[in-house]
C-alpha cells in the first residue's frame, strides 16, 4: 500500500459530558485522520445531583488516546507526527484536587447539577448594589449552571476540601484544568492553568479585564489561590508528561497548545471568525452561539455574553451572545436509560419516523429547571397532550421537536438581540446525525440549516488552536483553509403557518412546565 504524504498532525482531546474523545487531524488539509471515543458514567446520588468521578474522565482521556495511537499505527502513520494537543471540554463542571498527591477530593459537579439552588436564592439576596453587580462583570445570570456555586458548595459541604484549602493543598479547575494539569506531570509539575473562555464561565472572572474578580470572589467567598492562571485560548501551556500510563505516553513531550471550552471550540471549528455568525450545537444540551466581535453585546432576552475566544496571547479577544439550554441529547439519554423505550439514542430516529408525528403530544424535558431565554430553576419536565392513541412513537418524537423548539427559542432571542435575522444555521455535535432532527429544525426555524461533512467541529476547534500557536506554528487560520468544508443542507418543507401553529402550543406547554417547586 501507497503511504500517504501527511503534514504535521495535531491531535485533539474533546471531553464531554456523554464522553471523551481524542482525535488526529492532519494540520494541511483539516482531515479527521483517526479517533476513539468513550462514555463517561454520569451519578445521580440524589435528585437534581449530577456528578462525575474526575479520575474516570483522566482514564477515559488516556484510552482514547492509546487506541488513537494504535489505530494510527495499523494506518501505517507515525504518531512522531503529532505536533500538539488541543483540549476542548464540557464546561462550568467543578473539580477540587490536592495538588500533592494528585488526588480529587470530591466527584466533579456537573454543569447540569442543581444542589446550589438555595445557595443561589441566599446569595441572590445580597447582591451588592444594583442588580446587575454579577451580570454586568461576568455576563452571567447569578444561577445553579456556573462554578463559582459549586465550589462554594464543595468549601461548604466538604471536609477534605475544607481542610485541603488550609493546609494549602487544594487546587480549583474546570475539566480542562484538571485535565491539563493531569497530562502535563500532576503532582510532579502540572500546570495549574485555564484559558479565557473557562475562566468566563466560573462567574468569578471579569470579562472586560480577562482577570479574575476580586469582588466577585470576596462575593462569593472563592480563596483566590487556589484559582488556576488564566492563558489565551491558544499557547503552550505546558508539555506532555505522563508518568503512570503505558502507550498514551508516546506523546511523552508534545506540546499542550490550545485550550477552549466546547462550545468556544465548536464556534472556532466552524470557522465562525466573523461579527454575527452563529452556530449551534446538539450534545447533551444545546448551545447557540454568535461571535459579537471584539464587542462585549449585553443581552435584554435572556442569553449570557461569554468569551469566544482569544487565539493567543497577544492576540484580540472575542465575544459570543450565547443561548444555552440545559437538555437536548439528554432526553434521549433519559428515554434510553430511565424508560429503556430505545437501546441506543440512534434508535430514536427510527421510532420517531414510524409515526412521523408527534399527535399532539409535548414534552418540555425541563429535568434541570429551563436556561435560556427564561432562567427559571422551578421548571420540571412534563409531557402533555397525550391520549389513549399516543405510544411511545409519540412520544419519541416529541422529544426531537422539544429540542427544536427550544433552539427555536434561543434563535428568536438572539435575532431581537442581534437586530439581524441569521438567514440559515449552522450546526454540529451528536445529535446532528439524526436526519428527522435535522429536517425538523428546518421545518420549525424556518430557515435552512446547514451541517459540516465533518460533524467533529468541536474537536477541530481545539486542534486549530493547539496547531496555530506560537512555537507550534502548523495551522493556518486563514480563511483560504474553508473552501475544502463540504455542507449538508435542511430545507424547510412545511408551510410557515403549520410551523408557527406548533411553535405557539410548545410555548403553551413550557407555560404548564414552570413553578413545579417552590
Ligand atoms: P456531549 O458533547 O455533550 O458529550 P455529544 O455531542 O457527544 O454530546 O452528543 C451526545 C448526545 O447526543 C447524547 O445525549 C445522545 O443521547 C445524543 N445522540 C447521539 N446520537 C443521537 C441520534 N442519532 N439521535 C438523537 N440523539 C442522539
Amino acid at each position: 500500500a501507497k503511504k500517504a504524504v501527511l503534514g504535521p498532525l495535531v491531535g485533539a482531546v474533546d471531553q464531554g459530558t456523554s464522553s471523551t474523545r481524542f482525535l488526529v487531524f492532519n494540520s494541511k488539509t483539516a482531515e479527521l485522520l483517526s479517533h476513539h471515543q468513550v462514555e463517561i458514567k454520569q451519578e445521580f446520588p440524589r435528585e437534581g445531583w449530577v456528578e462525575q468521578d474526575p479520575m474516570e474522565i483522566l482514564q477515559s482521556v488516556y484510552e482514547c488516546i492509546e487506541k488513537t495511537c494504535e489505530k494510527l499505527g495499523q494506518l501505517n502513520i507515525d504518531i512522531s507526527n503529532i505536533k500538539a494537543i488541543g483540549v476542548s471540554n464540557q464546561r462550568e463542571t467543578t473539580v477540587v484536587w490536592d495538588k500533592l498527591t494528585g488526588e480529587p477530593l470530591y466527584n466533579a459537579v456537573v454543569w447540569l447539577d442543581l444542589r446550589t439552588q438555595s445557595t443561589v436564592e441566599i446569595l441572590s439576596k445580597r447582591i451588592p448594589g444594583n442588580n446587575n453587580f454579577v451580570k454586568s462583570k461576568t455576563g452571567l445570570p447569578l444561577s445553579t449552571y456556573f462554578s463559582a456555586v459549586k465550589l462554594r458548595w464543595l468549601l461548604d459541604n466538604v471536609t477534605k476540601v475544607q481542610k485541603a484549602v488550609k493546609e494549602d493543598r487544594a487546587l480549583f479547575g474546570t475539566i480542562d484544568s484538571w485535565l491539563i494539569w493531569s497530562l502535563t506531570g500532576g503532582a510532579n509539575g502540572g500546570v495549574h492553568c485555564t484559558d479565557v473562555t473557562n475562566a468566563s464561565r466560573t462567574m468569578l472572572f471579569n470579562i472586560h479585564s480577562l482577570e479574575w474578580d476580586k469582588d466577585l470572589c470576596e462575593f462569593f467567598d472563592i480563596p483566590m489561590k487556589i484559582l488556576p492562571n488564566v492563558r489565551s485560548s491558544s499557547e503552550i501551556y505546558g508539555l506532555m508528561k505522563i508518568s503512570h500510563s503505558l502507550k498514551a505516553g508516546a506523546l511523552e513531550g508534545v506540546p499542550i497548545s490550545g485550550c477552549l471550552g466546547d462550545q468556544s471550540a465548536a464556534l472556532v471549528g466552524q470557522m465562525c471568525f466573523q461579527d454575527g455568525q452563529a452556530k449551534n450545537t446538539y450534545g447533551t444540551g444545546c448551545f447557540l452561539l454568535c461571535n459579537t466581535g471584539r464587542k462585549c453585546v449585553f443581552s435584554d432576552h435572556g442569553l449570557l455574553t461569554t468569551v469566544a475566544y482569544k487565539l493567543g496571547r497577544d492576540k484580540p479577544v472575542y465575544y459570543a451572545l450565547e443561548g444555552s439550554v440545559a437538555i437536548a441529547g439528554a432526553v434521549i439519554r433519559w428515554l434510553r436509560d430511565n424508560l429503556g423505550i430505545i437501546k441506543t439514542s440512534e434508535e430514536i430516529e427510527k421510532l420517531a419516523k414510524e409515526v412521523g408525528t408527534s399527535y399532539g403530544c409535548y414534552f418540555v424535558p425541563a429535568f434541570s429547571g429551563l436556561y435560556a431565554p427564561y432562567w427559571e430553576p422551578s421548571a420540571r419536565g412534563i409531557i402533555c397532550g397525550l391520549t389513549q392513541f399516543t405510544n411511545k412513537c409519540h412520544v419519541a418524537f416529541a422529544a426531537l421537536e422539544a429540542v427544536c423548539f427550544q433552539t427555536r427559542e434561543i434563535l428568536d432571542a438572539m435575532n431581537r438581540d442581534c437586530g439581524i435575522p441569521l438567514s440559515h444555521l449552522q450546526v454540529d455535535g451528536g445529535m446532528t446525525n439524526n436526519k428527522i432532527l435535522m429536517q425538523l429544525q428546518a421545518d420549525i426555524l424556518y430557515i435552512p440549516v446547514v451541517k459540516p461533512s465533518m460533524p467533529e467541529t468541536t474537536a477541530l476547534g481545539a486542534a486549530m488552536a493547539a496547531g496555530a500557536a506560537e512555537g507550534v506554528g502548523v495551522w493556518s487560520l486563514e480563511p483560504e483553509d474553508l473552501s475544502a468544508v463540504t455542507m449538508e443542507r435542511f430545507e424547510p418543507q412545511i408551510n410557515a403557518e403549520e410551523s408557527e401553529i406548533r411553535y405557539s402550543t410548545w410555548k403553551k406547554a413550557v407555560m404548564k412546565s414552570m413553578g413545579w417547586v417552590t
